[in-house]
Parts: structure tokens; sequence; C-alpha cells
């Protein structure tokens, strides 16, 4: 399965991306992604205000077409209406075209229960359906199964040898089978795409014709859709068409779209049934009400490495991908998106191609404080970010396990399989040595960072000592990972700055910025230790008068720049926002600082020229998520590696796709991180490259660790270590 999602992901990448360029280059700015997206970003958040009178206008439209339209609060008041639909009428027979919303309330099983049958008559659907299984993608419901195992399920179900290799024969097996069932059902249920309130019309994409006998044929036609379904105009849906098959399939259109305005043809019903089932609830809620916004591209599943790697039934419940997470709460309770959320890396790449601009991350990583709250925290997690928000246990709990770690690292830089084995029996070793068979973990430094650098740390005495007029002054916050893993990052990034003439404070209370407990859902020592970082750097700035605060960990800077203010604004904590607004406008991440100040201010010393008998390293980039999902970085990284250093840079493929580190995911999930980590450093292979770069010491560190348990030829550095090597 992962296979299949694999090879589908860089071509409807590609594909998605060429056709918004093109669209853009042959119609102008107008039509370019982020304009379509705005457009209907905006026409969404109308409908979503605007609910109410939305309702009563598509309702008065639709009655004066000919159709009746029924609000139905919950997934039981849906079902019950269109079973005694079918009851009154005497129907026993139902064919349905894809609708994710009859998933979400379960109808076929309803319905079956009743002694009424109802045939999903879309390709994938009927296969997922004669399987006893639920789609696992919203848009191409069994992107899970090969073609030999289509071929099984249909000969199971017509008790025929149906092909496991010709397509054409299964879809011609699949018409044959739906034929006598469209010409009979007494009922055809159909979804929409989009109800359009100045007109009362239903909207429907659709890619097989499936669609149109469903909505036609039967005399009774109903509509299964929810109320984020409305749109105020023809206008808005058109915005809609252009938006979706590309983000869903990297289609310029789907096949078909049919629009339907009441009933077709005397004696013909059309009902149309508007579900709230947990909608209300997602309205009231100031974050989650933007979820409403999402049209079911399902461009988020689609762009997601975990999803890639476990597929819809795990990575959802009955909506699949990013918004599954996100939405599953409101319409299936808490409880059915506690698992699956924890499957998600924050990775933050769903949010760059979200057709309709929802904050996906953010929001599942509400959801995953809410389940923290219900369910509380595993208690390694508890006892982990118990530690991490007092910085003094912290400190020593550290140092001394820098000393106590010698059996599992015998003095190298690693924590290693080989050096763990003799003690695997032992409790509570077995999951940290297998931890280690695919990714030898970092040992901590004997010195960390704080310890190396000396006069940097005394603010006080820096700030006296008087500033020239060109002086430039950088609190450098490092990160506890660089602090207590790497410090010959930490090291590196001073060096650059000062050999560029700047004076370099390090404030000693610097600590770890809770990342790792927000990113969890623990917010109790994730505000304590935001709070505790924002007090600190303030204090930094006044004391040493810095200009900057530079940081070469992404994931540290999106989490002072980004995630603080979330936070904030989620807790209401004004008072915390607003210092936390004034600090982030001073805040840039090494890389940006680096070019953007550095070079373009010609503070850059000259490089060194290669030794005798030194060869120029070929170099690849991995685009850490935070750098370029979040930051925007994508050209900055590589300009200073191929214009600043001169050096031959290699692109490999997918460059900025998640590598699998995720924080503590790739402990909880560990199949899923290795996976991403093998195909990211085979990816750096194919290139031919001999060092592997990137600008944060979380992927560094993944990187680095499954470099090393592999014997896999290629060095891994931090982008200040490579500028580090080359300054003269
Ligand atoms: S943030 Fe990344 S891992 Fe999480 S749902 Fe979005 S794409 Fe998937
Ligand atoms: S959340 Fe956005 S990307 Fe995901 S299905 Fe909805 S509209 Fe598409």
């Amino acid at each position: 399965m992962h296979r299949a999602l694999e090879r589908f992901a860089p071509s409807w990448r590609q594909s998605r991306q060429a056709l918004f360029e093109a669209t853009a280059a042959e119609y102008g700015s107008d039509y370019s992604f982020v304009s379509l997206r705005q457009r209907l970003r905006a026409a969404k958040d109308e409908a979503i205000a605007h609910q109410q009178e939305l309702v009563a206008r598509f309702k008065e439209q639709a009655t004066a077409a000919g159709a009746v339209v029924y609000e139905a609060r919950s997934a039981e008041d849906a079902n019950r209406y269109i079973y005694e639909l079918c009851r009154r009428k005497g129907i026993t027979l139902i064919v349905k075209s894809k609708t994710m919303v009859s998933e979400e309330i379960e109808l076929n099983h309803y319905l079956e229960e009743r002694g009424i049958k109802a045939v999903e008559t879309d390709l994938g659907e009927w296969v997922a359906q004669l399987d006893h299984e639920r789609p696992s993608h919203m848009v191409m419901p069994i992107i899970h199964k090969t073609r030999q195992q289509v071929g099984e399920v249909l000969s199971r179900a017509t008790g025929r040898e149906i092909s496991r290799e010709n397509v054409a024969e299964q879809v011609a097996v699949i018409r044959r089978e739906h034929r006598q069932a469209f010409l009979t059902a007494g009922m055809g249920i159909s979804g929409a795409n989009a109800l359009i309130a100045e007109s009362g019309t239903v909207m429907l994409n659709t890619n097989e014709g499936n669609g149109r006998m469903v909505t036609s044929l039967p005399p009774v036609h109903v509509v299964l859709a929810g109320y984020d379904k409305l749109l105020p105009t023809f206008a808005d849906a058109m915005t809609q068409i252009r938006l979706l098959a590309r983000s869903a399939t990297g289609q310029p259109m789907t096949s078909y779209t049919t629009f339907i305005t009441g009933p077709d043809r005397p004696g013909k019903e059309v009902h149309i049934v508007l579900l709230d089932n947990g909608r209300s609830a997602m309205r009231a809620d100031p974050r989650f009400k933007e979820a409403l916004r999402c049209i079911r591209c399902a461009a988020c599943a689609n762009i997601c490495p975990p999803y890639q790697q476990v597929g819809g039934h795990a990575f959802g419940y009955i909506y699949s991908g990013a918004i599954g997470l996100v939405v599953t709460p409101f319409h299936h309770g808490l409880e059915a998106a506690a698992g699956p959320q924890s499957l998600c890396v924050s990775c933050n790449a769903c949010e760059t191609v979200c057709p309709v601009e929802i904050p996906l991350p953010s929001l599942i990583l509400d959801v995953r404080s809410r389940v923290v709250a219900s369910e509380g925290l595993p208690w390694l997690k508890r006892l982990i970010f118990g530690v991490l928000a007092r910085p003094r246990l912290f400190d020593l709990l550290t140092r001394l396990a820098a000393v106590g770690q010698w059996p599992a690292t015998r003095g190298t830089p690693y924590v290693r399989y080989r050096y763990l084995r003799p003690f695997e029996g032992l409790p509570g070793l077995r999951p940290l040595a297998q931890l280690t068979r695919w990714r030898s973990l970092p040992a901590f430094a004997r010195r960390p960072l704080r310890d190396r650098i000396g006069v940097r740390a005394n603010l006080a005495a820096t700030h006296q000592e008087g500033r020239r007029s060109d002086e430039m002054t950088v609190c450098y916050f490092a990160g506890c990972m660089t602090d207590r893993l790497y410090p010959e990052m930490g090291e590196a990034v001073i060096q650059v700055l000062e050999r560029c003439g700047l004076r370099v404070v390090f404030p000693r209370a610097q600590h770890c910025c809770g990342l790792p407990a927000l990113n969890s859902g623990d917010r109790q020592h994730g505000v304590a230790m935001a709070k505790q970082t924002v007090r600190m750097l303030e204090r930094a700035l006044d004391e040493s008068g810095a200009d900057y605060i530079v940081c070469a960990s992404t994931s540290c800077v999106v989490t002072l720049i980004q995630d603080y203010l979330r936070l904030f604004e989620d807790l209401q904590l004004q008072s915390w926002l607003n210092r936390t607004r004034s600090l982030a406008g001073r805040i840039m991440d090494f890389t940006s600082f680096l070019l953007r100040v550095l070079v373009a201010q010609q503070r850059l010393p000259t490089l060194r020229r290669l030794r005798p008998g030194e060869t120029a390293p070929v170099v690849t980039y991995h685009d850490s998520c935070q750098s370029c999902n979040c930051l925007g970085l994508r050209t900055e990284a590589r300009q200073v590696i191929r214009d600043v250093l001169g050096l031959e840079l290699r692109e490999m493929r997918d460059s900025d796709v998640c590598c699998g580190f995720g924080g503590s995911t790739s402990i909880e999930h560990p199949e899923i991180a290795e996976r991403l980590l093998e195909r990211k450093l085979r990816h750096a292979e194919e290139t031919g490259a001999t060092l592997l770069v990137s600008d944060n010491p979380g992927c560094l560190m993944h990187l680095r660790g499954g470099v090393d348990a592999n014997g896999r030829p290629l060095r891994v550095l931090h982008l200040a270590q490579l500028v580090a090597e080359y300054l003269a």
C-alpha cells in the first residue's frame, strides 16, 4: 500500500503544481493558487459567518425549484429521514454515488439492518463495500488496493474468475453488474460538492459517469450534504471548481460537473438532507470553525508523509488525512481521534497545499492537547516534560547522563545498537535498544555548549564593554538539542557570527523553548517553558543591547515566532501575546540572517582556498519541514551553498519531504520514522553527493543517526558547520 501511495504522491505534486502555474501564466495572477485560494477562503468564511441566512436562501430557492430540504441535526436523524422515505415509497434498492457524508453517518449499515440494499456505484467504493472496508482516501477510496486484490474481490463477489491484471476487464465487469441496479433502483443517493444558495442548486463534481446515472435514473434523488457545503454564489462555485480537481488529483477539472436545481422531470423527487452532526459545535469554536472551509479535496492526505506510509484506515477515522484528524472529534468523538492524531509529525506540509488555507497542523495540535487533557499524558512523557520544565534538574540529569552513558556509547558520539545489544534483556532497555537498530541516537555532550563559550555568556560584561557605532550584537539562542547534544553546531554558529565581526552573547539562563511538550499536547509544561523563554530573551536583549536574536534551529524559531503567538492567543494571555509579538520581530533563523544580514551587508570574510589535495565536496540539501513549510525558506540555504560558498549542489528527489524525525512521533511510531528516513537517505545517496546539509538539529539528529546505524557514505552537517569550514 505505501508503495502505491508513495508512487502517486510525486506525480500528483508535479501535475498539481504544473497546472496551477500554467493557469496563472495563461490567465494572470488572479488565477494563481494563492489568489484562487484567497477567494475561495473568503467565500467559505462568508458562508460560515452567515450560515443561517444562507440556509434560508438555499431552502427558499431549492423549494421553489421543487426540491424538499430537510435539516438533520444528527447522523441518526439523517438516517431515519432517508429510511422513512424508503419505507413510505416501498423502496428496497438504492444506488449511490460517492458521498463521504453517508460514510460519516454509516448510512449503508443503517439501511441494511432494516432490509434495504444500498449499492455503491463508484468503482472504488463498490470494491470497498464488497470487501467490507471503509474508503481509505476521500477521493480515491481504494488507493490502498492493488489491481490483483481488486480482481480477487470481484471474483469472489461475482462467483466468476475475473482478471487480476486487466483493469479494463475489471471495469467492464463492474459496469455490467451495476446496469441492472441503475435501472431498477427506487432511489439514488449522492453527495454534493457545493450547495449554491443564490439559486438552490446542488453542484456535483465526479470522474465517473455513475454520478449522473444515480441522480437522474431513479425516481427519487436524495442529496446528502453537510452545512459546510454551502456557498453564496455561482461565481464562488466556479472558484471552487478551479481549485478542487487540481488539488485532488492534479487534473484541470473533473470529468463531469453537474448542476441540479430541483427535479428534472414531472414525478421525480429531489430531497436535500442538510446535516449538522457536530458542525454547529465546530462553527461555535473560534479555531475549529476554520475546518468548515474544507472542500474534501484530500490534498492534505496526498502530501502527508505518514499518511503515505500507513494509509487512510490508520490515518483518520472516516475522514482521513489531516482534515480527518481535525473533524473526527466533532463527528465521532474525541476517543475516535485519539489514536490517529498521534501519527502526525507536525511537518506542516498539509497547510501549504490546502486550497482553503485551513491551519491544519495547529488544529491537529489542538486536538492533541484535548486528548491529553481528557486522557492524560503517558507516564514516560510526563516524566520527561516534568524534567525538561525544570532547568536545574535538567542540567544535572543531562550532565550525569553524559558520564553514565559510557556503556551505551563507548566514548563515541552515538548510542549504538551494537553497544546496547548485550543489555537488551534488562528491564526497560529493550525498547531503547530496538530504537537504535535503524538509527543511532546522539550521546549527551560531556561539555555542553554553555560550558564551552566563556565570556559570551557574561551578558553584563559584554554590555559594559561599550559598542562601536558599526558594531552589531546578536543574542544567540541555541536550543536545548544544540546545547546538550550538538555543541559543535553551536560553536560553528558562534564562529561564523564572530568572524563576521559580530559580538555574540549567549544568555546562560536559556533553556528548552517548550517545543517537545507543546508538540505532544502538554500545554501545562509547554506554557511554563514558553513564558520562561520569553522572559529570558527579554532580559537578554535588555542587558546585552543585542540587535537580533539568532537561532540555528528552525524548529525553535517556529516555536518562538509562530507557536507561542497561537498558544497565548488561544489561552487569551494578552500581555504574553504582546510581549511575544515584540520579541518575534527581532528573531531570525541562522540561514536568513546569514544571507539577508551578513552577506547583504558584506560582513562575511573571505573564504579559504582548497588545501592541496583537497577536493570540494558535492553537497545535497534537505529542507527541514519547519524551514520550508513554516518559514518559507526554499532558496536561501541553496544560495549560501552555491553562490556564497561556490560548492556544487545536487538536488535530491523530494528534498522538502519530511525525513521522519517529527519529535516524539519517531519514538511512538518508529516504523513510519524508519521508512521515511530510509527514503530520505536513499534520495540523498542517489545524487552522488558526499555531504548532506540541513539547517535544523532535529532533522540532523535523525539523518546522522540513520547514516551511522547503516554505515552510509555520507557526512551530515548543519549549514553553519559547512560555512565555518570554509572561512579563511
Ligand atoms: S502536519 Fe504533516 S504529518 Fe501532520 S497531518 Fe499535516 S502533512 Fe501530515
Ligand atoms: S483540509 Fe484542505 S486540503 Fe484537506 S481535504 Fe479539506 S480542503 Fe482539501
